[in-house]
């Protein structure tokens, strides 16, 4: 299907832009990508915290030295991660068994950190 001209409504606040789609779902999509509305911000910042989750937890969490977590775990954050985005949570924090994930709401959006506990202990 080639894509058209046509009228796209921001599911968030129902401006309407002129965008380049090929069905209403793409354009109330693409119009929601472009809108500056409070709910259309939001979505972005939820969209974003979920992927630095998958990032710093997920297959990705190698590249940080750090182990990958469980599917769940990873589900269960981005759970957290959407509340402290949409709701009154201003931060999250939840200790694995090899470090501590933190959620926390910023100026602009939401920050996600995980921090690996190290510790020595010795005794004689
Ligand atoms: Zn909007």
């Amino acid at each position: 299907m080639a894509k058209e001209t046509m009228e796209g409504y921001c599911p968030y606040c129902g401006q309407m832009q002129m965008v380049e789609a090929t069905t209403e779902k793409e354009a109330n999509s693409k119009a929601a990508e472009n809108c500056n509305c409070d709910g259309s911000k939001k979505a972005r910042s939820a969209r974003q915290c979920a992927d630095n989750i998958e990032e710093i937890c997920g297959a990705g969490a190698n590249n940080f030295n750090m182990e990958v977590c469980d599917a769940e775990v990873i589900e269960a954050l981005k759970a957290l991660g959407n509340l402290v985005v949409f709701d009154d949570i201003e931060s999250a924090v939840i200790r694995l068994a090899d470090s501590t994930v933190a959620i926390k709401q910023t100026k602009d959006g939401v920050a996600v950190a995980r921090k690996k506990a190290l510790s020595v202990k010795l005794e004689a």
